[in-house]
């Protein structure tokens, strides 16, 4: 057997990077995949010997027969929703039994309350909306947090989940009311949940205890990131940010292991940007380049639909990533979009009130303001979908990775170029970190 691990595969943008096609490709060398943060409102597309599956909750793993998948305390659970995504799951021939998939009875659950408060919320901001999903995620948090969550494991006792939702409800329903919003009863939350609630008991359990003693036998854990490092709550774009924190060493709260089970993180980027929802995004396209994109990368959500803003590589967003997460080695996703556009910019350092920053500054009054510096390299027009080898790479395109190599200290380790679970090219592993071949973050 392998030496035990822990790796950590990280959205380094503002999520949507390709991390769910990753994760599936290392899945295959782990023994459990796991979610630590997030809930519904991930959408990792993969596609899978031409199939397309696109989950929401259920890690990525699920898809390679006999893994175990966990959903950590960290992550809201949906309970209706789940068992929708199993149902889909199930039609599609992949076996969703308490033997492949334990959720935490510690985890927060999302109720209906929950969803519409957000939508609510949403549509009472106006244009100062986060653009949520409004599927509940950042009301459950904040449950979780003034310690009035619903808990999975409250599912198990039909009294104390009465108990817990009624009194959930009496703040709950005052905010409905302040937002001109139907109230809910009890009866209401509890009979959407009864479809759903004794089939989900076999799956509830300890995720801390079960992934503590498979580290200690030497398994090798794979922890699945949900959005990006820059919608963390704490280090991201404030206030438009998700409502947990995405950063790698969250992985480890996220499901109760201690720090030391995480080995190795790997920062997932585009070959440029995306952002979906609102908030800065310093190199953003309004031009026909941007809409090429979009256009080429399919840049519309995968739970909502949304078009998502596309821009340059922002190499001061992606340096502090990678400071914030303790990324070892890259993977650029999506390198195929960019062909055809020539040059290729990519966003080198900011000025900001006669300052220059190589890494992103954290403070919220220069983001609106920062001005991205840009060098140009040259595009390429040949067709990527066969690489497999570096050498396959047009220059052009070895070019363009050598220098965000070089840019950023970090090894670049996979290049995906095209949708699918082999369309990769692999390069070969070597040392991470200030390894002198480029400024160091
Ligand atoms: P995730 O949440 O980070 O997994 O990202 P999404 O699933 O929202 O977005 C990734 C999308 O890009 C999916 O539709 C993938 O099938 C697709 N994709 C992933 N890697 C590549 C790639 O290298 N090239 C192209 N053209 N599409 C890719």
């Amino acid at each position: 057997m392998n030496p035990a691990f822990g790796l950590v595969v990280i959205g380094a943008q503002w999520g949507d990077e390709g991390k769910g096609k990753l994760v599936d490709l290392f899945a295959a060398e782990a023994d459990a995949v796991v979610r630590y943060q997030g809930g519904t409102n991930a959408g990792h597309t993969l596609v899978v010997e031409g199939r397309k599956t696109v989950l929401h909750l259920i890690p990525s793993g699920i898809l390679h027969p006999g893994k175990r998948c966990v959903i950590g305390s960290g992550c809201v659970v949906d309970p209706v929703a789940l068992a929708a995504e199993m149902d889909e799951l199930a039609a599609a021939g992949v076996d969703v039994g308490p033997d492949r998939l334990l959720i935490s009875h510690a985890a927060p659950a999302i109720l209906e309350v929950h969803k519409r408060l957000d939508r609510a919320r949403e549509s009472s901001a106006g244009d100062e909306k986060i653009g949520t999903t409004g599927r509940g995620i950042g009301p459950a948090y904040e449950d979780a947090v003034s310690r009035a969550a619903v808990r999975m494991g409250d599912l198990r006792d039909p009294d104390r989940l009465r108990a817990r939702i009624e009194a959930l409800l009496f703040e709950k329903n005052v905010l409905l009311r302040a937002h001109g919003q139907p109230e809910f009863t009890t009866e209401c939350i509890l009979e959407a949940l009864e479809p759903v609630r004794a089939r989900l008991l076999p799956f509830l359990g300890d995720a801390g205890a079960l992934l503590t003693s498979l580290n200690e036998a030497g398994g090798r854990i794979l922890f699945e990131g949900a959005q990006g490092a820059l919608l963390d709550v704490w280090h991201g774009t404030y206030p438009y940010v998700t409502s947990s924190s995405t950063v790698a060493a969250n992985a480890a709260v996220g499901v109760g292991v201690g720090p030391q089970v995480i080995t190795d993180v790997l920062g997932v980027t585009k070959a440029y940007a995306t952002r979906v929802g609102s908030g800065p995004f310093t190199t953003e396209l309004n031009d026909s380049i941007g809409e090429h994109l979009r256009r080429v990368g399919r840049e519309f959500g995968a739970t909502t639909g949304r078009p998502r803003r596309c821009g340059w590589l922002d190499l001061p967003a992606l340096r502090y990533a990678i400071r914030i997460n303790g990324i070892t080695r890259l993977a650029v996703t999506k390198l195929d979009v960019l062909r055809g556009v020539d040059p290729i910019k990519i966003c080198t350092h900011y000025r900001w009130r006669g300052r220059t920053y190589d890494v992103m500054p954290t403070d919220a009054a220069s983001w609106a303001e920062l001005e991205p510096v840009y060098e140009s390299l040259p595009g390429f027009s040949e067709e990527l979908a066969n690489a497999r080898t570096p050498e396959d790479l047009p220059p052009a395109a070895r070019r363009f990775l050598s220098f965000v190599e070089a840019r950023t200290g970090r090894p670049i380790e996979l290049v995906s170029v095209g949708p699918g679970r082999n369309e990769n090219v692999l390069f070969a592993p070597r040392a991470g970190g200030r390894d002198g071949r480029g400024e160091a973050p």
